[in-house]
């Protein structure tokens, strides 16, 4: 109890900076124009040129909407409003608009209107692994270690104890991968792919779950618009954190994810030049829907969030909000600036709603990755995340012909440390059916083992411990 009332206050605390420094960012866009520069600067977040998203106050007119983003010489390009706001009686969604001017000065423009409730940038967002790490190319799975099976890579996660132990997951448990797409096809992942029931075996060409997604039986693409979740070999990164959450275990090839039996779900939504806030609301969204749906219901535990970029977004957040009445964990990368969290915000790992768990990247040795952001107040724990060997699409030509095979890499990065946690919060649920998020997230954070290089540097002090529950 006394670590959740820690986290209780440590998160209120992250919440006022995290809404003075977005007060602040716009407060200096206001002020003039050559604030707009050093203020752009000084954030460094990459936004789609010429959009906003704005969400107008309830009671206002599509007349008075009309006439508001006139000012602004804004069009409205979509209007997001999905299955999961309407069921919390939101009644207008919020708006993608497009306008001639810069993005911040038409954002600080229409903030001055009394009509709008809040308006912000259309962040794009990166998936946070580093480049393949060419050091660990032998196959290794340290991360899936501890010091009961390997004392040489007592570092590990300890799922291995978990297996022993019988604990190998479960197929009523689906995890939603907020990511690239995932090759659903690969051979180390296939088993475990999971399919909307509202939509398997169903008629083609109709949305036959009326969630707004024609035919999304293995989720859906929100980058491009479609339900192909799985384009090819770019969709690696996406594939990666797939196989440490769920790879195949026990069937004598290639990996094994954290939850040997599982199914998996895609909200693909970064696409080859990143994603969108818009996208990543649509995404969190659609796995909300899935769950809270009257006909068809998905057991979805938690969502996997290995990407960030950006600054505050009241939209994501109330997005990621949503989920949390759901019941939805949302498991989110703290960064691979090197940077303090605490000092520096990072979103999504920064949001300050109670399903958020923020993970750094640890090595095999137990040191905090180089790469890793932290924050004795913003990051939950640490969990295996350089040199981490999981699947991936690869390519194979053979007599002129192209084909995606299945293949393996080792990557790092806080995306390879997160899907270890998403994994862990997995096989939790399959042998505690029913578990709250928060009592699964209580069960993660207070089994960390502490570890010195994470002391005052995250909550726990820890690093993931698969075999403690
Ligand atoms: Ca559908």
């Amino acid at each position: 109890m006394k670590k959740l009332h820690l986290l209780t206050a440590v998160c209120l605390a992250s919440l006022l900076i995290a809404g003075c420094s977005q007060k602040d960012d716009l407060q200096d866009l206001q002020d003039d124009s050559s604030n707009l520069k050093s203020a752009s600067v000084k954030t460094n977040y990459e936004v789609v040129p010429n959009e906003l998203i704005v969400k107008f106050k309830d009671d206002v007119s599509a007349e008075a909407q009309t006439t508001a983003l006139l000012k602004i010489n804004g069009k409205v390009k979509e209007k997001i409003h999905t299955n999961a706001m309407k069921d919390k009686g939101d009644k207008l969604g919020v708006l993608l608009v497009s306008t001639p001017l810069q993005a911040f000065d038409a954002i600080s423009k229409a903030k001055g209107l009394a009509e709008v409730l809040y308006a912000e940038p259309n962040y794009i967002y990166q998936h946070t692994a580093t480049s393949n790490d060419t050091y660990y190319t032998n196959g290794s799975l340290w991360g899936m270690y501890g010091n009961a099976t390997s004392p040489a890579n007592q570092y590990g996660c300890q799922a291995g104890e978990a297996w022993a132990a019988e604990k190998t997951g479960s197929s009523s448990v689906y995890i939603g991968i907020i990511d690239e797409g995932y090759m659903y096809t690969h051979e180390d992942l296939a088993a475990n792919a999971g399919v909307n029931p509202g939509e398997f075996g169903k008629t083609a060409g109709v949305d036959d779950d009326g969630n707004g997604y024609v035919d999304d039986v293995y989720g859906w693409d929100f980058d491009g618009n479609n339900n192909t979740v799985f384009d090819g070999v770019d969709d690696d990164h996406g594939t990666h954190v797939a196989g440490t959450i769920g790879g195949v275990g026990g069937n004598g090839k290639g990996v094994a994810g954290v939850c040997w039996n599982v199914k998996l779900l895609s909200a693909k939504f970064l696409g080859s030049r990143g994603g969108t806030t818009a996208n990543a609301i649509k995404a969190v969204d659609y796995f909300t829907g899935l769950k809270t749906r009257v006909s068809n219901p998905v057991n979805i535990i938690a969502t996997n969030n290995s990407w960030g970029g950006g600054g505050f977004s009241q939209a994501l957040m109330d997005a990621i909000t949503r989920a949390n009445t759901a019941g939805i964990l949302f498991i989110a990368a703290a960064g691979n600036s090197g940077t303090n969290n605490d000092a520096t915000p990072s979103y999504p790992s920064g949001y300050d709603v109670a399903n958020v768990i923020a993970v750094a990247s640890i090595t095999n040795t137990g040191a905090l990755s180089s790469f890793s952001q932290y924050g004795a107040t913003t990051v939950d724990l640490g969990a295996p995340g350089s040199g981490i060997y999981s699947t991936v699409p690869a390519s194979t030509r053979v007599k002129n012909k192209t084909t995606i095979t299945s293949g393996y890499a080792n990557y790092s990065g806080t995306s390879m440390a997160t899907p270890h946690v998403t994994g862990a919060a997995a096989l939790y649920a399959s042998t505690h059916p029913g578990a709250s998020a928060a009592t699964i997230k209580n069960a993660i954070l207070s089994s960390a083992v502490q570890t010195a290089s994470l002391s005052g540097k995250c909550v726990t002090g820890g690093r993931l411990n698969v075999s403690g529950f």
